[in-house]
């Protein structure tokens, strides 16, 4: 990932307030395209410029033929609050961050979800890199796909606190095959799968199990049949359904 600066000169009338909320409305239309990462972009103003810094999966995820309509619209009402389409500035690679995806074009892909990961969900499935969402198309949009990954790490995180006063309902929403946490994740893996024509497996977590014996004969929950793999997958997953796109790991409480 990417540190950038996007500078948005002042060009015309404008109020603080006028020039805060269109720059808000453009970071949102990105956010939602998969464009920059995170949720927080300190802005501030420079002489006569505004300059956002933020996080990109790549270097060419701002270009104009990424953005989303919303996005196209919003570029546009900068302009109008009296504001310059935004410079980008490249500061430097994001020591702390997962390395994007290399493919132009992945054949299989894997939705995987974990709180401490703010980039795609999507992964390719040869590298089990991030791929940026813009790829996957500009008409669709993310929005319910990024604010279903906003709960999904909400709930991961509280089921990661030693403690936590919520541990056994966030832990059955990740854990559960039937959750609704997960049959939205699900819907969105075979929206996508569908939409791209390609596989797009589903990561289900496993935290806990009741009985590490008998964790390795564990069944596919989509269609009962054997799942457990020879060699684990990416050295994560250890079981993998290729007809219900599906894969899984051993209890993380059993292993080790
Ligand atoms: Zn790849
Ligand atoms: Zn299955």
């Amino acid at each position: 990932m990417y540190a950038a600066d996007l500078a948005f000169r002042v060009i015309g009338d404008t109020s603080y307030d006028a020039a805060e909320a269109a720059i808000r409305r453009y970071l949102e239309a990105l956010i939602f395209q998969g464009q920059i990462l995170g949720r927080e972009f300190p802005t501030v103003l420079q002489q006569d410029n505004f300059v956002s810094r933020v996080l990109l999966p790549a270097p060419d995820a701002l270009q104009m033929h990424h953005h989303s309509d919303s996005g196209r619209q919003a570029l546009d009402a900068l302009q109008q609050a009296g504001l310059s389409y935004p410079k980008t500035e490249i500061a430097g690679v994001d020591l702390m961050s997962n390395h994007t995806d290399p493919c132009k074009n992945a054949d299989q892909f894997i939705l995987y979800c974990r709180f401490a990961q703010m980039n795609s969900v999507l992964y390719c499935a040869e590298h089990f890199a991030p791929v940026p969402l813009y790829r996957f198309g500009t008409s669709a949009g993310f929005e319910d796909l990024i604010r279903w990954q906003l709960q999904y790490q909400a709930l991961d995180e509280v089921q990661m606190q030693q403690n936590s006063v919520l541990l056994k309902p966030a832990e059955r929403a990740l854990q559960n095959f039937g959750s609704q946490l997960n049959r939205q994740g699900r819907a969105f893996a075979r929206g996508i799968s569908q939409r791209i024509a390609k596989p797009v497996y589903y990561a289900l977590y496993r935290g806990s199990s009741t009985d590490c014996e008998a964790e390795t004969q564990r069944r596919c929950p989509g269609c009962g049949g054997d799942w457990l793999l020879s060699e684990p997958w990416h050295q994560h997953f250890d079981f993998r359904c290729d007809r219900c796109l599906l894969v899984s790991n051993i209890a993380w409480q059993c292993q080790g």
